[in-house]
């Protein structure tokens, strides 16, 4: 049976900040657009330190639109892996929702890593800024924990933090 426990990050508006465009809030497209939140390096590294596999599980639809360059997502797992200590970073390229994709709130990407990894789900948890991440977690059977930013105050869930700092004892909160 699966018994290793992990930690599921959305990336874009959990792990990295969200870019202004005209009309709204976007994942970045460029290298130079990528800036981390300042408190996720110290939010891993206590995960990490407590036994949990850390996977970061992301649409990256853009790819697929070609409204970014494959090399500029490398780039930014390459600077992802320089500073965090992430198992597995998890895309979904799909540009739309299909029957057998990947894209959240599908759980494929979760089933996946689970699979490869030896994960129970039951023991692990997914924190993301969206709704579709609380589906995705929803469909996995995932514990979601809503990581709360100033682009996302109007979504409410009662097991959330403001801080990523917080995220360790909000779990033995729901334990
Ligand atoms: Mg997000």
């Amino acid at each position: 049976m699966y018994k290793r426990k992990a930690i599921f990050f959305d990336r874009d508006g959990v792990i990295n900040k969200l870019i202004h465009r005209e009309d709204g809030l976007y994942s970045p497209r460029t290298f130079d657009d990528f800036n981390f939140y300042q408190d996720v390096a110290s939010c891993i590294k206590q995960l990490a330190e407590n036994g949990f596999l850390i996977f970061i599980v992301s649409n990256q639809p853009d790819i697929s639109r070609k409204k970014m360059l494959t090399e500029e997502l490398n780039k930014i797992d390459i600077e992802i892996n320089k500073k965090l200590n992430i198992d597995q970073i998890y895309y979904s390229f799909d540009s739309k929702l299909v029957s057998g994709g990947s894209k959240k709130p599908s759980p494929k990407m979760i089933f996946e890593a689970r699979d490869k990894w030896n994960i129970d789900l039951s023991k692990s948890y997914f924190l993301g800024d969206s709704i579709v991440d609380m589906e995705c977690a929803k469909n996995a059977n995932v514990s979601f924990i809503l990581v709360r930013r100033k682009h996302n105050q109007d979504i409410e869930y009662p097991y959330y933090v403001d801080d990523l700092n917080n995220v360790h004892r909000m779990i033995n909160d729901i334990i």
